[in-house]
């Protein structure tokens, strides 16, 4: 991975802003899964216990992103076994929690590009589709 060095000429512009739960177990995969899909390009970063759980601490970092880096795209990542939702953290549920953050930035930046994946704990992430099934 390269480092570019930045000045104050250039135009502030992400491609895109990343959120993660902050557990340890997952944090190479990312690095990993980011080098692999977002090398060469820039990305702010947000580490949460719970991800997307905790919407209120998450979404003003996502709002920052959007307004002052002008990001266009959003990459939302849960994963299994996620203790910051302990039992309550069943697939299901965080498929729902991520299409709901989804829809929550649609909202009010329809012009982003929002992607949600689940990591395994075996060391993938899998794509979520951001369709709505209708027993949600
Ligand atoms: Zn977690």
């Amino acid at each position: 991975m390269t480092y570019f060095p930045h000045n104050l000429d250039r135009p502030l512009e992400c491609d895109a802003i990343v959120v993660t739960c902050l557990d340890f177990r997952f944090q190479r995969l990312f690095e990993r899964w980011l080098t692999e899909n977002l090398d060469h390009r820039y990305y702010d970063r947000v580490a949460y216990a719970g991800g997307v759980k905790q919407w209120d601490v998450i979404f003003p970092q996502i709002e920052f992103a959007a307004q002052v880096h002008n990001v266009r795209r959003v990459i939302l990542i849960n994963h299994e076994d996620c203790r910051a939702y302990g039992e309550a953290g069943t697939y299901d549920r965080h498929v729902r929690d991520l299409r709901q953050a989804r829809a929550r930035i649609l909202e009010k930046y329809p012009q982003l590009e929002v992607e949600l994946y689940y990591a395994r704990l075996a060391g993938h992430l899998e794509w979520i589709s951001a369709a709505v099934t209708p027993s949600y």
